[in-house]
């Protein structure tokens, strides 16, 4: 028998069972860090060493475009070259929004079609809401999003939308005004994210001759993170796969924690059944983190009660324990975690090898302004970080309107930014025009400025304005784009705009534009550059120097660090209050899938931290440590006191920094919402010095008087 190629060698049986069972459905269900992942990668480089299929027939989704960068790479590690050539690995966005592009007549779109982001989603339908009369301060426009959203996800058309619920939105007009949000996005040639996928399901449903010609071309299909794919994503996984069932989904139900976006962990139950006869793997054994952490991601978990349950183990070493640090505030936060990392460098770490996790992304903006006093470098991960930047936004609303004219949404926001002296007023009337023949806006304004209908000077400035695009237009396949990107944002006065703001972020804003045109150096073009953007959330990282990762907990999903720092750990935070008011039982199990998420990120180090107060939404607030630290295993975890935290904040610390005391409270019932916390706001003074230390003088008494009597962090708990 011929030896099995190398890269079998580097798997346990299990693992090399899922990667060998080429032929039929395999489901592989499996806790953090047990090599889902790899098993998908390997599977692929198998796929093509074994020349069962080549690099194009391969269906392979992922669940974040950096994800399936990653994917690539270690695919083309493995097999060498050939892996550049996987065109339909990708995210289920991104290989929807292909897909539609090559059949764009049959969807009814042409192919140049816009994709829509939230915010442009929310202005358009503010639009709908005033057309039809509704009072968006009732009906916010927002609420309506969520609502379309919640059944694009679940695969439901607006024809399609139950009865009881179209009457949920606006007294009754939920699905009325779905199907005239869908009307107004045809006539702009655009989609929103969820259409992406409702359209190819559409497609696929009525053209069973396309359906067929991607069922003869992917010879096999591998998902991952497939816990957390929702109706609509699993409606069009299930069709696809249905052609030859060489389908292999990966996926943890403990790290579903996309619930609130619609996902649903019943696909995994689903999946079963809609193949039979699938192949079920279970892996156990963790080889990403070391025992304390292990165990204390475990411990953690096993407090859900929905749950499949797994045993995890490791043969390796026991490790440090998971460490938890109380602080005063946020800032002090930064300053505790901006010196440990530091530290970390002075010992050699790498810097790639570091990550902070946070609950929520206002938390970032603390640790960026930190890292830039400290000059220690960082990048933000994921989110609606850089590309949702309103500068950012505007530039990028002067390049759609380059490359794609009917792009109202772009001209709307740009017509009078820089302040041109169009108003509302002329606004308007392109807008009555427009609808009344249908055409885009800038099409309405350049027949306009012909009329006397608009006033002469605005007029003037209209057409000047139609020129300057007109001339842009022009440069598009002469001229290199970002070069074109930095004329574009130059000559409209954007960038003047910006110079002459004398407000302390401008500055910041002229920096982030520059970094845009940068940004766009790598792609082939404009379009692929606007179409890389409308798909990725995620900042492109300059190459080179090493980096702190910043990024929320939902983004961190997949990912791996020697050290991983998650902030924030208090009430109302994480568990988020919103998921708890909204969500009950289930959002506080989601809550604490994704501290599960957080921990098992780790290889070698996991440092919590609460802060017992923290501003939300400009307010102060006295906040209690979060019940997941009492939810963890004190065997498995260490108390320390900050370094170099204040007085201050190392009291909070200091409550519970007998490790005995601390061990010896384990078995007391959970942290309980306090009656008796008062939730003050106090305010602190404007302004003031980072580095300063604060003199907070009723600080203790506050402390004390607000802490939890359950809680092993009550100041008197022994
Ligand atoms: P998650 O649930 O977090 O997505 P996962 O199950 O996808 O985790 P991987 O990311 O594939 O896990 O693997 C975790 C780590 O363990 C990686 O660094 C991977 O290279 C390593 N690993 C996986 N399997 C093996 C193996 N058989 N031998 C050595 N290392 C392994
Ligand atoms: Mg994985």
């Amino acid at each position: 028998m011929a030896r099995a190629p190398r890269y079998l060698d580097a798997l346990n049986p299990e693992q090399r069972a899922a990667v060998e069972t080429l032929d039929g459905p395999v489901l592989v269900l499996a806790g953090a860090g047990t090599g889902k992942t790899r098993v998908l990668t390997t599977r692929i480089a198998h796929i093509l060493a074994s020349g069962r299929a080549r690099a194009f027939e391969i269906l392979a989704v992922t669940f974040t475009n950096k994800a399936a960068r990653e994917m690539r790479e270690r695919v083309e590690t493995l097999v060498g070259q050939g892996a550049e050539a996987m065109q339909w690995l990708g995210t289920f966005h991104a290989i929807s929004a292909k897909i539609l592009r090559r059949h764009a007549e049959l969807a009814g779109l042409k192919p140049n079609f816009t994709i829509l982001d939230t915010d442009d989603q929310i202005r358009l339908l503010k639009q709908v809401l005033k057309a039809e009369n509704i009072d968006d301060k009732r009906w916010p426009a927002r609420a309506l999003a969520m609502r379309i959203d919640g059944w694009k996800n679940r695969g439901l058309s607006y024809a399609q939308v139950p009865a009881g619920e179209a009457q949920s939105f606006a007294d009754g007009k939920g699905a009325a005004l779905y199907a005239l949000y869908q009307e107004r996005l045809k006539i702009l040639n655009a989609v929103d994210f969820g259409d992406l996928l409702l359209e190819t399901l559409r497609l696929f449903r009525e053209n069973p001759d396309v359906l067929a010609d991607y069922h003869r071309r992917f010879k096999y299909i591998l998902v991952d993170e497939y816990q957390d794919t929702n109706t609509a994503q699993y409606l069009w996984l299930r069709l696809i796969a249905q052609g030859r069932h060489n389908v292999c989904c990966v996926g943890d139900d403990d790290q579903s924690v996309y619930g609130w976006r619609g996902a649903e962990v019943e696909n995994i139950l689903r999946f079963e059944k809609d193949f039979p006869g699938a192949r079920i793997v279970r892996l156990e054994r963790n080889y990403r983190s070391t025992g304390h952490i292990l165990a204390a991601a475990s411990h953690l978990i096993a407090h859900n009660e929905g749950r499949l349950g797994k045993t995890l183990f490791t043969d390796g070493a026991e490790g440090d324990r998971p460490t938890v640090t109380g602080v005063w505030d946020s800032e002090e936060e930064a300053r505790a975690i901006g010196e440990d990392i530091e530290q970390l460098q002075r010992r050699g770490h790498d810097l790639e090898e570091i990550a902070i996790l946070v609950r929520a992304s206002f938390q970032m903006r603390e640790f960026e302004e930190r890292f830039i006093t400290l000059g220690l470098p960082y990048r933000v991960i994921g989110g609606p970080r850089f590309y949702e930047r309103a500068e950012i936004r505007d530039a990028l609303a002067y390049l759609r309107c380059v490359a794609q004219p009917a792009d109202d949404l772009a001209f709307e926001r740009i017509v009078n930014t820089p302040k041109r002296g169009l108003g509302d007023a002329t606004l308007q009337m392109l807008h009555e025009y427009g609808r009344r023949e249908n055409t885009p806006l800038m099409t309405s304004a350049r027949i306009l400025v012909e009329s006397e209908e608009i006033k002469a000077r605005p007029r003037a400035t209209l057409r000047a304005l139609l020129a300057d695009f007109e001339r842009w237009r022009s440069l598009i396949d002469v001229k290199p784009h970002h070069e074109l990107a930095e004329m574009v944002l130059d000559e409209s006065g954007y960038t003047e705009m910006w110079r002459q703001d004398k407000t302390p972020e401008a500055a910041g804003r002229l920096e982030n534009l520059k970094e845009l045109v940068r940004a766009m150096e790598p792609f082939p073009d404009l379009a692929g550059f606007l179409e890389h953007v409308s798909l990725v959330m995620e900042t492109d990282e300059a190459a080179g120097a090493q980096k702190v990762s910043i990024m929320t907990l939902h983004g961190a999903k997949g990912l791996e660090f020697e050290t991983v720092f998650l902030p924030g750990w208090e009430e109302g935070l994480f568990p988020h209050q919103r998921s708890l008011d909204e969500n009950g039982r289930a959002g506080l199990e989601e809550e604490r899938r994704l501290a599960y998420v957080g921990l098992t990120r780790a290889k070698r180090r996991a440092k919590i931290y609460f802060a017992t107060n923290r501003r939300i939404h400009g307010l102060w607030q006295s906040t209690m440590p979060s019940r997941f630290i009492d939810n963890l295993p004190p065997a498995h975890v260490e108390v320390v006191e900050a370094a170099g935290a204040s007085q201050y904040g190392s009291y909070g610390v200091s409550r519970f920094a007998n490790l005995d005391s601390y061990n010896s409270g384990y078995d007391t019932p959970g942290w309980k919402r306090a009656q008796s916390a008062p939730r003050e706001n106090y305010a602190k003074s404007a302004g003031r010095d980072s580095g300063r230390a604060r003199q907070p003088k009723t600080i203790e008494g506050e402390v004390v008087g607000r802490s939890s009597p359950g809680s092993r962090f009550a100041p008197g708990a022994r």
